[in-house]
């Protein structure tokens, strides 16, 4: 299919100083594989620290959420794609189901946060997925259409040429259950089929990542699927032996 793949890692809310030391020191005495983008996205307090310790190692850093809101201005607590950017952060992740389930973010305002961080040169990373209520109802799809739309429709499929997209299944997520590669392909297999329906093109190029309970024994199985491009990793991205054994797999 021609998409490289990438390998993301959110650290949430978890990280020190002294662990972004420990795991680029770690990271020294190892060869990182080919044809596998690495990004990491810590905790906003320590993304200038990893910008600095992951210079010169071919590791991105990108953040885990930004304001919906463009300008400068009366926000207090928000931080803007712009700012982002000076900064030297890459990437950011919006509509994490974290964001979306705890702290109430719409998916209205997940597409303008999307459209604020690629204003600001940034690359989204644009998080989906269902509950498990949502699933067992037989609701998976209605869910993914409707949060993908929303980007669809405020921004147009040409925004997803500059953007990736994570299909990350709420029940899978810090839950240690992963999405079988079946239940993986098809949610992923419609997220194409979705931005298809508006761009062929766009669709063909769109790196579609899987997220949720992904380690190093069963990245291989997940990354072989078709329209599997890769993972966005919580908890094994903390230790560079697991996140280098997902980047590994497959
Ligand atoms: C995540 O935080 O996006 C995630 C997928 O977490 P975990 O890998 O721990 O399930």
């Amino acid at each position: 299919m021609g998409r490289n793949r990438l390998v993301a890692g959110n650290w949430k809310m978890n990280g020190s100083s002294a662990l972004i030391q420990s795991f680029f020191d770690d990271m020294k005495n190892q060869s990182l594989p080919d044809q596998v983008g690495l990004l990491l996205c810590p905790p906003l307090v320590y993304l200038p620290e990893m910008l600095a310790a992951a210079r010169g190692t071919g590791i991105s850093v990108g953040a885990q959420t930004v304001c919906e809101t463009a300008e400068a201005g009366a926000f207090t607590g928000e931080v803007s794609a712009e700012m982002l950017s000076d900064i030297g952060a890459s990437h950011v992740i919006v509509g994490h189901s974290e964001r979306r389930h705890i702290y109430g973010e719409s998916s209205d305002m997940v597409a303008s946060k999307f459209s604020a961080a690629q204003s600001a040169g940034l690359v989204p990373i644009l998080c989906v997925g269902e509950t498990l209520e949502e699933r067992e109802a037989g609701n998976m799809e209605t869910v993914l259409a409707e949060q993908l739309g929303c980007v669809l429709s405020q921004c147009g499929a040409s925004a997803l040429g500059q953007a990736i997209v994570a299909y990350e299944p709420v029940w899978a997520i810090g839950t240690g259950k992963t999405a079988s590669p079946e239940q993986a392909q098809a949610a992923h297999a419609f997220l194409r089929s979705q931005v298809a329906a508006q761009d062929d093109t766009i669709a063909a190029g769109l790196q579609i990542l899987y997220g949720g309970s992904v380690k190093p024994d069963n990245a291989a199985e997940l990354f072989a699927c078709e329209d599997v491009d890769g993972g966005l990793i919580g908890g094994a991205s903390l230790k560079v032996e697991s996140f280098l054994g997902i980047a590994r797999a497959g």
